[in-house]
């Protein structure tokens, strides 16, 4: 096998793993020397955030459950407020990736230490990605403050995350992984972590399908996500991603569901550009073709296949491929206009990639 040279760059965090780990929270925020510590959550997770802040007993002065997708600024504002009126020495957040983007979006401002504990495979807590709303347009951008200090990973927390929102989650995290295989700046040691995070994630999600409390099931689907957490940190984002934020952004989909419909075709995009990148996503999925094998997947999981039935209007793809390849990521296939509008109706009407088109 040829290697050639690369770049690695581990990233400086800690994680905690395992049932149970929530029970080291405290030792873990006094690991950080946070002594008046600010616990954010989305308003559904609000009684797990009263319950985290009882547990930090003294160590918690506030506890902030505004979180909402896509980070908007009004609402990092709002928090910003209590950092500076209660004196916040430090985050600590439990949720999704929703969560996690506002305790991001503090540490970015104040460079304030988080601990995250997340609750969806969205793997925003092993990036040092913060993507935010602002002014009606998303913007991304990576900064070392935003990296989290700590991740604890319970599994026993996401036991409750219905079947539909696993299945479209570990969908999302299986994207970051598809991404870092053809990523200008991936490298080996990035690739082994993403055909093993697809692969326990395929084997997982269609386990919590047929059963959401199969633990060993939510357990390699937890460690799928941070494994696909790990290469989205570390390597840069490509077509799919482009895509995803720009029917997030400009059609507000919703987000894993987004990543969901649109993985398998934008593989399909790219897989005459990528044939090593192709064979480890078939390996890890045990199929010959990688972009057939995300989209039965997908199928098999439950998630949407379509993005007529996630709220995309049909009349809006040709400015979604405008969008797409007016202001575009590098991709290792060149962008054409007329092929990216084959993509997005592909999507649309939810069709599976056929390898005889390629
Ligand atoms: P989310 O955080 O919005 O959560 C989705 C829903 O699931 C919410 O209603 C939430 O209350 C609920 N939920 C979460 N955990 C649960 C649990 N264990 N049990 C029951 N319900 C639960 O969605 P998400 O998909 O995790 O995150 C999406 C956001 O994360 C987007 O804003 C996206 O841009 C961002 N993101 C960022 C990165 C990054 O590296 N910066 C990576 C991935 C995603």
């Amino acid at each position: 096998m040829a290697i050639g040279s690369f770049v690695y760059q581990g990233s400086p965090q800690r994680v905690l793993f395992g049932s149970g780990t929530l029970s080291c929270l405290g030792e873990e925020v006094q690991r950080l020397g946070i002594r008046s510590a600010l616990v954010v959550s989305g308003r559904e997770q609000k009684s797990r955030a009263g319950e985290i802040a009882r547990h930090l007993g003294s160590a918690c002065r506030a506890v902030f459950t505004g979180a909402k997708m896509h980070t908007p600024v009004e609402i990092t504002d709002e928090a910003m407020e209590i950092v500076a009126r209660e004196s916040i020495d430090g985050i600590v957040a439990v949720g999704g990736g929703s969560t996690t983007g506002l305790g991001k979006a503090i540490a970015f401002r104040t460079d304030l230490p988080q601990v995250v504990v997340p609750t969806t495979y969205a793997g925003s807590e092993m990036t040092n990605i913060l993507g935010e709303i602002v002014a009606g347009s998303k913007k991304t951008r990576r900064d070392p403050k935003i990296l989290p200090e700590t991740v604890v990973y319970d599994v026993d927390l996401t036991l409750t995350l219905p079947a539909g929102l696993s299945a479209t989650s570990g969908m999302n995290a299986i994207a970051h992984a598809v991404e870092g295989l053809y990523a200008r700046d991936g490298n080996p040691i990035l690739s082994i972590l993403a055909e093993e995070g697809i692969r326990v994630l395929a084997s997982a999600l269609p386990r919590i399908a047929g059963n959401p409390t199969d633990k060993d099931a939510r357990e390699d689907a937890l460690y799928g996500a941070c494994l696909c957490g790990t290469v989205l940190g570390g390597t840069s984002m490509a077509l799919h991603h482009k895509l995803c934020h720009v029917l997030g952004g400009s059609f507000d989909l919703p987000h894993a569901e987004t990543h969901a419909v649109v993985l398998p075709h934008a593989t399909a995009y790219n897989a005459s550009a990528t044939p090593g990148a192709m064979t480890h996503v078939a390996q890890a999925l045990a199929v010959s073709d990688a972009a057939g094998g995300l989209f039965d997947l997908a199928q098999s999981t439950g998630a949407p296949t379509a993005l007529r039935d996630i709220g995309m209007p049909g009349d809006g793809l040709e400015r979604a491929a405008d969008l797409a390849i007016a202001d575009p990521y590098w991709n290792p296939r060149p962008l054409d206009r007329t092929e990216i509008r084959a993509l997005l109706d592909d999507a649309w009407h939810g069709r599976r990639p056929d390898p005889r088109k390629r």
